[in-house]
């Protein structure tokens, strides 16, 4: 059998949220947004139970964004106070909040919507949460003053943050950090030693996802400049090896990541890309069990966890189904072999 499982968003039905934006408006609020929130998920679990995957999640329903979702709880950032911040090393520029005073966690993030979901599947729960790197990339600071200290302060909210979630069911914890593929050699310096803190103590398995980005122009015009191979990991996979965290994930579905980079993991499992984000094209099974075959020349099977590139948040709710589907289907076809 080979494993499998999703980065972590899918699209959101559209009677909660706009559909095919990544920042979309809810449409529904107060106790009907709460309940719609919960019916989305249930029915993405059962689209991902349905399509076989062994690894499933509530497709981030819950959030509108991958990192407000989980800094909107957090107290000591101001909202109104926005700082005009170029991003991931400049790719984009938007207004981000700012920390003006010591951050601290009131209560749990998530683990109501973890409970949910372990309460309605029996199949491994991966749990997703931004990563410290990633965090502080898309906050600004007016408090630290290191880039480094608040990434530590963000690392230890996380870690109680996760220690709860692995309470409330999770098996697998992964931390979002695109941030590294913009900023490898700090990911090297310091932003693995923040993952490692935030994922300290944990029993279930810890899991980094490091991509290139959404399929939105932005990250398609970065990945055109970045020549024929791209050789972003190299820079830190060798130190992620010597890690405790035990899940990696890494773009391979139309990406010029060269597979034998995949190599620089000799002790992880790995979270292999083979369903394209970026293209609102469904692979058939065939395509899916053919670059599951090209991945295991560079990592035995039973470490391997066929997986998307990215999440499929943006994407047509019908072209996510249909990606879901060739996902476990090329899997399947690959085990038979
Ligand atoms: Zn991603």
């Amino acid at each position: 059998m080979i494993e499998t499982a999703i980065a972590g968003s899918l699209p959101k039905p559209e009677w909660l949220a706009e559909p095919e934006k990544l920042w979309p408006a809810w449409r529904q609020s107060d106790t009907a947004l709460e309940q719609a929130k919960r019916d989305a998920a249930l029915l993405w679990i059962k689209e991902q139970e349905d399509a076989g995957l062994s690894t499933v999640g509530d497709g981030e329903q819950f959030r509108i964004h991958f990192v407000h979702g989980f800094l909107e709880k957090i107290e000591g950032i101001d909202w109104s106070l926005k700082t005009k911040m170029g991003i991931r090393n400049d790719r984009y520029v938007v207004d981000v909040p700012t920390v003006t005073a010591p951050i601290r966690r009131p209560k749990s993030v998530h683990r109501a919507e973890i409970e949910f979901a372990r309460l309605h599947t029996q199949r491994k729960l991966k749990a997703t949460l931004p990563g410290p790197m990633t965090i502080c990339d898309t906050i600004a600071d007016g408090h630290y003053g290191k880039r480094t200290d608040m990434a530590f302060a963000f690392a230890d909210l996380l870690n109680e943050e996760v220690r709860e979630l692995e309470a409330a069911g999770a098996d697998i914890v992964q931390f979002d950090e695109p941030a590294f593929n913009a900023f490898t050699k700090e990911a090297a310096d310091w932003g693995i030693a923040a993952l490692e803190r935030a994922a300290a103590g944990l029993k279930c398995k810890s899991a980094v996802h490091i991509c290139y980005g959404y399929g939105i122009k932005a990250n398609i015009d970065w990945k055109k400049s970045l020549g024929e191979q791209w050789r972003q990991y190299e820079d830190f996979f060798p130190a992620l090896n010597r890690s405790r965290i035990d899940q990696v994930s890494l773009e391979f579905a139309n990406s010029k990541v060269p597979g034998e980079l995949m190599r620089l993991l000799p002790d992880k499992q790995v979270m292999v890309g083979v369903i394209d984000v970026a293209s609102n094209e469904i692979e058939s099974a065939e395509q899916v069990a053919e670059r599951i075959g090209a991945a295991s020349q560079f990592v035995d099977r039973d470490r391997l966890i066929a997986c998307t590139n990215c999440g499929l948040a943006p994407l047509p709710r019908h072209v996510a189904v249909g990606k879901l589907r060739a996902l476990g289907a090329g899997a399947r076809l690959v085990a038979q072999v």
